[in-house]
C-alpha cells in the first residue's frame, strides 16, 4: 500500500467525516495527515508497522488507529460504513446542484433513493415537488442546475492548492497531464481537467470512473468524461487518440479565449508539434489568458529564487523556531530566509514589541552561526497603523534587515483614506517592502480599497517592492496586478508568508502568480545575492 493510496483513503474519510458533520478539527487533522503523508519521503505503511508513524507531523494516536487498520485490513471499517449510509455519488450530485449534505440526505429519504441516477429520475419525473419543503421555486432551480450538469463548473472556484492536490492526484493515478485551470495556476479553479493519451479510450474511461477522488460521473462520451468529486466539484477527463495529444492538451488547458483566437488547431502528438504547426512561439501555460501568439518573455522560475523573504515563528504566529525556520529555507537551496514576525497591533497573534526584537536577534545570530554561511535575516512584518505611522520605533526599523509592511486592522477603510495610510507607510525610510498589498482572502472577503495606481508611483519613487503573496488564500498582488506594477517600473518580492517549514512550499505558487504577471527574474528582488539584498537595504 503505497503513500498515495493511504493518504487518498484518509482525504476521503475526511470528507466523508466532514459531510456527516463530524467536528471540522477532526476534518482538518485528517486532511492534514494525509498532505503529511502524501509528501513523506518514507513509505508510511513501514512506519506504522515499525509502530513509528506519530514520528510524522499531525499523526496523532487516533489517526495512528485508522492507519493501523487501514494497512492490517487495506480498509477503514468506519469509512465503508459512512461510504454507504452517505451514498457519496448522491452528496456529491446534490453539492454540485447547490444543495447540503444533509438537505440531499433529507430529499433521498423522502424520495425513497439512494444514488444520484435515482435523484436524475425522479427530478425527470416531477416527484422533486413531492418532498416536504420543495416548493415549484426550488424545484425549477433544481432542473435548472441539472439540465446544466453537462457544463463542467463548480459555482465557485476551488483555491489553486486544492484544485492542484486533486487534478495532479488524478492525472498522476490515470498516467496523463494536469491541463484547465490549475495548468494555468488561476488563484480560483473552476474548470479541472486531465487529458489522457489513449489510443483505446474506455479502460481510461473505466479507470477514471473508479477513482478515489470521484463519486460519480455526470457525462459519458466516446472520448470525454466528466466526474464529480464528492465535494460536487466536476473533473473533466479527455481520452485523447495518441496523434492528437498536443491539440487535446492546448484545448484543455485554456483559456477558451485564447484558444479560440489559435483555432482551427492542427493535430499534433504534443503541444511542440502543434505550435509549430501553426508557426507560432510555444506558450507557457500561464500566459494563456488572452489571445497571444507572440513571443514569450523569459519568464522567472522556481530555481532563481534565492531566498525567503517573509516568513514567521513561533515569536508570532508561526509553528517552527528560527533556526528550524533556517534550516528547512537551507534545505531548499537558498541564500537567505527573513523571519518577519508580526508587531503588536495585529491583535489576534501575539505580537513582538522593541523588546522582543532585540531579543529575538540573539536567537537569530545563534542561528546564523549554526546554519553559516547560510543568513537568517532580522526582519519584520510591521503593522501599518490606521493612520499610517508604523507600530515599532524607527530605531527599530533602522536595527533591521528586512521591513515589510501590513494592513491587517480596519480594511474596511474607504479607498482615499487606505491609500493615504498605505502611502504613508511607504514613506517610511526603512520599509522595503508591502506586503500582501491587496489585503485580499480569495472568496472570503472583498479587496482592501487601494488605489494600487498610486501605490505604485510611491513605491517606485520610495524603492519599495511590492509582495507576491504566495498563501494559497491570499496570491496578493494577483498576477493581473503583478503585470500593472512592473509595467509601472515597480520591482516585486515572492514570499511564502511561511507560518511552518512546510509553508515555505508555497513558493511555487508565489512564482506562478509573478509568471502570470509576465515576471521575469530581473523584476524580482530575491533573485539577487545576499549582498545585494542587504546592501541595497542599508544603503
Ligand atoms: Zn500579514
Ligand atoms: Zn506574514
Amino acid at each position: 500500500m503505497d503513500n498515495a493510496l493511504i493518504a487518498d483513503r484518509l482525504e476521503a474519510f475526511a470528507s466523508l467525516l466532514e459531510l456527516s458533520d463530524a467536528n471540522p478539527y477532526t476534518v482538518r487533522a485528517y486532511r492534514r495527515a494525509a498532505e503529511t503523508i502524501r509528501a513523506a519521503a518514507v513509505p508510511v505503511a513501514e512506519l506504522v508497522r515499525s509502530g513509528r508513524v506519530r514520528d510524522l507531523r499531525g499523526v496523532g494516536p487516533g489517526i495512528e488507529a485508522r492507519l493501523r487498520e487501514l494497512v492490517e485490513t487495506g480498509a477503514i471499517a468506519e469509512l465503508e460504513e459512512l461510504e454507504r449510509e452517505l451514498a457519496p455519488d448522491l452528496v456529491g450530485l446534490g453539492r454540485y446542484l447547490g444543495l447540503t449534505a444533509r438537505r440531499s440526505i433529507e430529499i433521498a429519504r423522502a424520495l425513497g433513493i439512494r444514488t444520484a441516477e435515482e435523484l436524475r429520475d425522479a427530478a425527470a419525473a416531477g416527484r422533486l415537488r413531492d418532498v416536504p419543503g420543495v416548493g415549484p421555486k426550488t424545484e425549477a432551480r433544481l432542473l435548472e442546475a441539472l439540465a446544466r450538469e453537462d457544463e463542467p463548473r463548480p459555482r465557485r472556484g476551488l483555491l489553486l492548492n486544492r484544485a492542484r492536490d486533486l487534478v495532479d492526484g488524478i492525472s498522476h493515478l490515470l498516467g496523463g497531464e494536469t491541463a484547465g485551470d490549475v495548468r494555468r495556476w488561476r488563484d480560483s479553479c473552476e474548470q479541472l481537467a486531465v487529458v489522457c493519451a489513449a489510443a483505446d479510450p474506455i479502460p481510461v474511461l473505466e479507470q477514471f470512473s473508479e477513482l478515489p477522488q470521484i463519486v460519480a460521473l455526470i457525462e459519458r462520451d466516446e472520448r470525454r468524461a466528466v466526474g464529480v468529486t464528492v465535494e460536487g466539484v466536476p473533473v473533466e477527463l479527455v481520452a485523447a487518440e495518441p496523434e492528437r495529444l498536443g491539440t487535446a492538451l492546448v484545448r484543455a488547458t485554456g483559456s477558451a479565449a485564447y484558444v479560440d483566437a489559435l483555432e482551427p488547431l492542427p493535430d499534433g502528438p504534443d503541444e511542440q508539434a502543434v505550435y509549430a504547426a501553426l508557426g507560432v512561439p510555444w506558450c507557457p501555460p500561464e500566459l494563456r489568458e488572452a489571445p497571444f501568439d507572440g513571443d514569450p518573455p523569459e519568464l522567472l522560475e522556481l530555481a532563481d529564487i534565492r531566498g525567503d523573504l517573509h516568513s514567521h515563528t513561533t515569536w508570532s504566529d508561526g509553528r517552527a523556531s528560527v533556526e528550524e525556520m533556517g534550516r528547512a529555507a537551507r534545505e531548499r537551496g537558498y541564500e537567505y530566509l527573513a523571519i518577519c514576525d508580526h508587531t503588536p497591533a495585529v491583535g489576534a497573534v501575539t505580537g513582538l514589541t522593541p523588546e522582543d526584537v532585540r531579543r529575538q536577534a540573539d536567537e537569530i545570530a545563534a542561528a546564523n552561526e549554526a546554519l553559516a554561511p547560510f543568513r537568517v535575516l532580522r526582519g519584520i512584518e510591521c503593522d501599518i497603523l490606521p493612520d499610517g505611522r508604523l507600530d515599532l520605533p524607527d530605531d527599530v526599523l533602522a536595527e533591521l534587515d528586512w521591513v515589510q509592511a501590513s494592513v491587517h486592522g480596519g480594511q474596511r477603510m474607504p479607498r482615499k483614506e487606505m491609500t493615504a495610510r498605505v502611502e504613508a507607510a511607504l514613506r517610511n525610510p526603512h520599509v522595503r517592502c508591502l506586503s500582501h498589498p491587496k489585503g485580499r482572502y480569495i472568496h472570503r472577503r472583498p479587496e482592501n480599497e487601494l488605489d494600487l495606481e498610486r501605490v505604485f508611483e510611491v513605491a517606485l519613487e520610495e524603492g519599495v517592492a511590492l509582495e507576491v503573496n504566495g498563501l494559497p488564500d491570499r496570491l496578493d498582488l494577483s498576477g493581473e496586478h503583478v503585470r500593472a506594477a512592473l509595467e509601472a517600473g515597480v520591482e516585486i518580492v515572492c514570499s511564502t508568508d511561511a507560518h511552518s517549514p512546510r509553508g515555505l512550499r508555497n513558493m511555487e505558487l508565489s512564482v506562478a502568480t509573478a509568471r502570470r504577471g509576465w515576471a521575469t527574474a530581473a523584476n524580482v528582488v530575491n533573485t539577487r545575492t545576499l549582498s545585494r539584498v542587504v546592501r541595497d537595504s542599508t544603503g
